[in-house]
């Protein structure tokens, strides 16, 4: 009989509100400047009061329209009871018993529950010999989610995290950055032999990308079976990942929820959430953006390739400019198949070369540069060419392609003067092609497209190169 393993998911995404979770400061966890946004409710001053964000909580409820989650009727804040350094107060204000969201489900695994709370501060060991607090990342909101214990693979939480960090960014509630921490992913991992039974679970913590998700999560599955296998039994405890050995390794011994002694904050009063228009249902869908299933769905309709639209939905810019490109009606679907080529090949390579911007192409001269390439206005390379100048241009692609003397030229008796200069340049090849080589045929058109800047129609300069040597 072999091992089933057994992993839930916790994660962890600061939400990208304006201000802070219970207080004013501008929620800018990662300000070049140490302590910049800080307050005293936010630096723990004895007397201050939190007052909960309503935009976190809308945010919150609105993942929980994307995933199906049931909303709370009623909610409330826990006080959950620790000392360390970066939390001052000596507690984090969370959700115990009444968290905003339970249930719903995302990638076919299914939550348990979905809570907000705030972030603590972010201590400084590498400073000589003293320790340093920054708090500029005490109180910003974060959304923790927390996922059944269903997954029984590396791969499946993987998947998982990628999608929960596209719908976030879809959703434009958290930036979900795994290396900067913006998105934190905790693995629950077990492993056990009989049926229907738990193993002890070991918490893994710090899985700052998703490769490091799935490589911990595997080491973990060996390293557990390896234990038992040899007799020895599994320590409850919490684990980190180290992502230079890929080896996870003892943290500190995991507390329980008795050892938090959670109980209701009194200073937040209670929030009734169906008494509360602003958080209803009707008005949040109101802003709901097209979720990445229904995207999926919409592009493999249009005839893209799973590949090409991944890629789309997975860049918000790409993405916010491909669903342009369709609301704009202004292409055939082949030329829509072409358009998003183009778009996930050569405008990916000009963003990555700079500082430029998708949104800066007009999106009827994109429209206007692909009807061009489709009905042989201009050859691909033309395009590729004009495709940098699109950015920021008010003159559209025909205008920048007739001042350049792009526009394919497709008029025998302008070409005709550069047929012979090439002819007369390269007697060799000439002879070939005359003594039955057809293939010579292909490095003169090379040479037509070369000397008019690949602006002549090379089916043209093969016809015409044929008929001169005739
Ligand atoms: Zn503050």
């Amino acid at each position: 009989m072999t091992y089933k393993p057994t992993i839930g998911l916790e994660v962890h995404a600061e939400l990208k509100t304006f201000s802070k979770m219970f207080c004013g400061c501008k929620n800018e966890p990662h300000a070049s400047e140490v302590n910049a946004n800080i307050c005293p409710v936010c630096m723990a001053h004895p007397g201050t009061l939190p007052v909960p964000n309503e935009e976190a909580i809308k945010m919150v409820l609105t993942f929980g329209q994307a995933v199906g989650a049931t909303p709370a009727t009623y909610s409330e804040f826990d006080r959950k009871n620790y000392f360390y350094p970066d939390i001052t107060k000596a507690y984090q204000i969370s959700q115990y018993a009444f968290p905003f969201l339970s249930g719903g489900s995302l990638e076919g695994v299914e939550l348990t529950r979905v809570h907000l709370e705030e972030d603590t501060a972010r201590s400084q060991h590498d400073k000589g010999s003293e320790s340093l607090v920054d708090f500029n990342r005490a109180g910003v909101p974060l959304m923790e989610l927390v996922t059944e214990p269903v997954v029984h693979d590396a791969a499946t939480a993987g998947r998982f995290a990628k999608e929960l960090q596209l719908l976030l960014r879809t959703l434009n509630i958290s930036d979900a950055n795994m290396e900067r921490g913006e998105m934190r992913v905790e693995a629950n991992i077990s492993v056990s032999k009989v049926e229907g039974e738990l193993g002890t679970k070991v918490e893994v913590k710090n899985l700052n990308s998703f490769k490091s998700v799935e490589g911990a999560i595997d080491y973990e599955i060996a390293r557990q079976i390896e234990l038992l296998e040899n007799g020895q039994s599994i320590q409850q405890e919490t684990r980190g990942w180290d992502e230079v050995k890929l080896k996870t390794f003892t943290q500190r011994t995991k507390e329980t929820a008795k050892d938090y002694r959670y109980f209701p904050d009194p200073d937040i009063p209670k929030i009734s959430v169906e008494g509360h228009p602003e958080f209803s249902a009707p008005i949040l869908s109101e802003k709901m953006p097209i979720l990445p299933s229904k995207k999926r769905e919409l592009y493999k309709n249009l005839g893209l390739t799973s590949d090409v639209l991944e890629v789309i939905i997975s860049n918000t810019e790409l993405d916010s400019f491909t669903l342009k490109l369709v609301e704009s009606k202004g292409l055939s679907a082949d030329e829509f198949k072409l358009a998003a080529n183009y778009i996930t090949s050569d405008i990916v390579s000009v963003l990555a070369s700079g500082d430029r911007k998708i949104e800066d192409i007009k999106v009827k001269h994109f429209v206007e540069l692909i009807k061009m390439l489709s009905n042989g206005e201009i050859g691909s390379r033309v395009a590729k060419d004009l495709l940098p100048d699109l950015f920021g241009s008010e003159d559209s692609p025909k205008e920048i392609a007739t001042t350049r003397g792009l526009l394919q030229v497709s008029d025998e008796s302008s070409l005709q003067p550069i047929i012979d200069t090439i002819i007369s340049d390269n007697p060799e090849v000439v002879e070939q092609l005359r003594s039955g080589k057809e293939a010579s045929v292909q490095f003169l058109v090379g040479q037509g497209m070369k000397l008019t800047k690949g602006a002549a129609n090379p089916g043209l300069l093969k016809k015409m190169f044929l008929d001169s040597v005739k």
